[in-house]
Parts: C-alpha cells; sequence; structure tokens
C-alpha cells in the first residue's frame, strides 16, 4: 500500500499506539460504552485533518456522517481555537451529512464518491456511530444476519472510498461496558476475518481515573497491543 497518509488524534501517546495517527486507505474503528470519548475523537480528527503535514494533517476536507444528532459545531470551535484556526473556514471544510435511519445512512455514504469526483479534497470519512441505526432497526435474534450483511455492504462502499481516494474512514461503535462487548465489533466478522483484508485498526476506549481515558489497541494485524492514557479538555483531545 503506497502513499499512506496519517492523520493526528490530538494526543501523541494516541497517535503512537495506532503507529502515528489514523491511515488513509484504512477503517479505524473505536469502541467503548457512552461517554468514553468517540464522538470527541471525531470531531477532533474533523479539524485536525485540516491541518497542514507538518501539524499531523493532510491539508483537507471531511465528511462527516452524524447518525444521532451529537455533532456540535460549539465544539469545533474549540478544538479550531486551540489550534489557532478560523472557525468559519474550519466549519466550511466539514462536510455534515444527517443520516435518519441506516438506509439514508448506506446511500449518504455512497455519494461519497460523487463529491470527491466533483474536485472537493475530501481526505476523511467520520460515521459518529456507525452502528446505532442498524442496532435500533434490526432488533431480534432472526434479523443478526441481515444487519451484519447490511453493515458489512456499508463497510464495503467505506473501505472502496478509502482504497480508490486514499481516505482515511473514522467510525464509531457504542458498546456496553461488559468483557463481552469486545466481541460487538462490525468490522471484524464471526471468526477473527477482518473485513476487505485491509487493515482496519481497532481502539477500545475506557473511562479512566480523574477524567483520564485508555486507549487500547485491539486485534491488529501488524501493531503489539498496548495502552495509552489521553485526555478530553475544552481544546480537545491532548496527552
Ligand atoms: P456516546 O456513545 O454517548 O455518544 P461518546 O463516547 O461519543 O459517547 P463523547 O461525547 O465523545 O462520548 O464524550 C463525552 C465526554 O467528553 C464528556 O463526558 C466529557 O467528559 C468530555 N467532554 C466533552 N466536551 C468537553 C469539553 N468541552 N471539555 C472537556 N471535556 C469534554
Amino acid at each position: 500500500r503506497k502513499d499512506i497518509g496519517r492523520i493526528t488524534c490530538g494526543s501523541t501517546a494516541l497517535d503512537e499506539l495506532i503507529g502515528g495517527g489514523i491511515e488513509t486507505q484504512s477503517i479505524t474503528e473505536v469502541f467503548g460504552e457512552f461517554g468514553s470519548g468517540k464522538s470527541q475523537i471525531s470531531h477532533e480528527l474533523a479539524v485536525t485533518v485540516q491541518l497542514p503535514e507538518e501539524k499531523g494533517g493532510l491539508e483537507a476536507e471531511c465528511v462527516f456522517i452524524d447518525t444521532e444528532n451529537t455533532f456540535r459545531p460549539e465544539r469545533i470551535e474549540q478544538i479550531a481555537g486551540g489550534f489557532e484556526l478560523d472557525n468559519e473556514e474550519v466549519l466550511q471544510k466539514i462536510h455534515i451529512a444527517r443520516a435518519f435511519n441506516s438506509s439514508h445512512q448506506i446511500l449518504m455514504a455512497d455519494k461519497i464518491n460523487e463529491l470527491i469526483q466533483s474536485g472537493t479534497n475530501i481526505k476523511l470519512v467520520i460515521v459518529d456511530s456507525l452502528t446505532a441505526h442498524f442496532r435500533a432497526e434490526y432488533v431480534g435474534r432472526e434479523t443478526l444476519a441481515t444487519r451484519q450483511q447490511k453493515l458489512n455492504q456499508h463497510l464495503h462502499t467505506l473501505q472502496n472510498i478509502a482504497n480508490t481516494y486514499n481516505v482515511a474512514v473514522f467510525v464509531t461503535n457504542q458498546v456496553q461496558a461488559r468483557p463481552d462487548a469486545f466481541f460487538g465489533s462490525p468490522t471484524k466478522a464471526v471468526g477473527g476475518h477482518v473485513l476487505g483484508h485491509a487493515a482496519t485498526y481497532r481502539i477500545w476506549l475506557k473511562k479512566g481515573l480523574a477524567g483520564k481515558r485508555i486507549a487500547r489497541l485491539v486485534d491488529s494485524p501488524h501493531l503489539p497491543e498496548g495502552e495509552s492514557v489521553f485526555k478530553i479538555v475544552t481544546e480537545g483531545i491532548v496527552d
């Protein structure tokens, strides 16, 4: 895989855990319980992708597929302020797509091709939350296979965008704090086979003491398992 780009998460420790920031041509899944910081990292990346390369960005724009109405322009303003960026300019480079249900979410992802082909320099696609609509709509055991199949189709679209246009894909997945939540990953199908054969990074977020967050890299094909600690402050994600 050539010309892989990387985007900083704001925290050096978190970047190092995943080999230097989230990668283009890959899907990075962050999972954890409510309030663990999944949406916060999403907001952070929507800003950092816009930074010049020497500051950890790709000087590019992003698509933010918002499924639970969690996107907050005020939060972007705080993070942009921390990097001394102009808030209006930053917001213009975040293409918000609100998805009302899972079919709409799938459609939104399908349309990203058109946006990129029209000349918009997209280097990051965020889906926050990847799984919420699917979980809400496909309830009960008998729907599990259909749910996984629809999710796979959606992930396949996202992986294609990542490969075709050298884009990073970042998805969030809320899981309960139980240990078996580990098996709730949409990017890892049954049997341990990672979807699409591409490098897929999975980060498990946990709440720590004193407002700290612990990130653990799991199931990585070519990076050691490990943990790092970061904080969420007014300016965003920091060490
Ligand atoms: P959910 O699954 O419920 O959406 P999440 O993992 O996306 O949860 P986030 O919204 O990313 O959770 O994180 C919320 C937490 O982030 C808050 O509980 C708070 O600790 C922290 N946080 C949010 N905004 C700020 C801020 N401006 N300053 C400091 N910390 C903040």
